[in-house]
């Protein structure tokens, strides 16, 4: 097999990029109510520093990059490290992952500077509830956002909702409604239980979910662009799509073909795995390209076959903002 790849050769060509883990949200389900202890300013990789790894692994066989945190936007000057990315030439696809409060500010130049698409988290449509699940944030600034991620041309833009019972499986239909009269491509994403302040009770899983859609009608199932794990559909008459994101009931890790890049430097193979390689320190005492590139491959190699979320087996050591999700 050409490229990278795992032991269990799954190939990995998809590199996720956490450039902070600032944000200005304090979602329920991805942070305690008194934030997190901040990583320091020295701990975060350089945008410079971030480049050289993509460099590397880009040589090594990654095609596909995302940004995300954190809140990726909080960080200065974002778009110039999306530039000295997109000008890496076997790197063929860009992609923030962002809540989109800052994305209206933002949307013209990310775009100018090569970036091709974006996730907008958004688990609500009701402004009260937003403030809660956020502990804060507004509504409206997210709908500007996606308002100007389409004026900017940051296409397709996806709509991700976690879906929590007795939080938000209310706006299922809503959501769903919204891929038939606006075009939205919406996904669906099973609540992960990172958060030990959440009842487990809030967990709705994909099947559920199907079920609580079925009045709307029978979902066609469709091909959709992404490097990810939803599985996409189709309601009758839908410009937009339907994507359904099973973490906890149906892993999908037979198909993983991601590393993550975390804001201070350490590569980790596993979303759900606690295991970590270093290329901070590495880097900053100036270690060869080749040295860098065994690193990354070292760590593809070391990914697990998969992880053990439905045993309740969660990390411990970060919190989800800190990995980038
Ligand atoms: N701040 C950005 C955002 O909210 O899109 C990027 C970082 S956020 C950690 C990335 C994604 O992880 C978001 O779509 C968020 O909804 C998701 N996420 C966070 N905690 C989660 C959890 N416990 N279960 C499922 N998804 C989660
Ligand atoms: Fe911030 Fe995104 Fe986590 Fe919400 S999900 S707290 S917006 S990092």
């Amino acid at each position: 097999m050409t490229g990278l790849s795992d032991s269990f050769q799954r190939p990995i060509d998809y590199l996720r990029i956490s450039v902070t883990d600032r944000c200005n949200l304090r979602c329920i389900y991805c942070m305690p109510a008194e934030g997190i202890n901040l990583l320091s300013h020295e701990d975060i990789l350089s945008y410079e520093e971030i480049h050289q790894i993509t460099v590397a692994a880009a040589d090594l066989g990654i095609k596909k990059v995302r940004i995300t945190g954190g809140e990726p936007l909080v960080r200065i000057g974002l778009s110039s490290l999306i530039r000295m990315l997109s000008q890496i030439e076997a790197i063929d696809d860009i992609a923030l992952t962002t809540n989109g409060t800052l994305l209206s500010q933002y949307a013209d130049e990310l775009k100018a500077a090569g970036l091709r698409r974006v996730n907008i988290s958004l688990d609500t449509l009701k402004p009260d509830k937003f403030k809660l699940i956020t502990r804060g944030g507004d509504l409206d600034s997210v709908l500007e956002g996606i308002e100007a991620a389409g004026a900017a041309g940051l296409n397709p833009i996806k709509i991700n909702m976690v879906v929590m019972a007795g939080i938000n499986d209310d706006e299922l239909i809503d959501f769903a409604n919204k891929t038939i009269n606006e075009g939205w491509h919406v996904r669906f994403i099973e609540h992960m239980p990172f958060n030990r302040e959440m009842a487990s009770s809030s967990f709705l899983s994909v099947n559920e979910m199907r079920e609580r859609l079925a009045s709307l009608g029978a979902l066609e199932p469709c091909t959709f662009k992404g490097n990810g794990p939803a599985k996409y559909y189709r309601l009758p008459q839908a410009q937009g799509t339907i994507g359904f994101i099973t973490p906890v009931s149906e892993h999908f890790c037979f198909r993983c073909n991601r590393l993550r890049l975390t804001a201070d430097g350490k590569l980790r193979p596993c979303l759900l795995s606690e295991q970590e390689i270093d290329l901070r320190q590495p880097l900053r005492q100036g270690i060869s390209d080749e040295e860098l590139k065994r690193l990354i491959k070292k760590a593809a190699e070391s990914k697990p076959r998969q992880h053990n979320l439905a045993r309740g087996s969660v990390p411990q050591d970060r919190p989800f903002s800190q990995v980038g999700g």
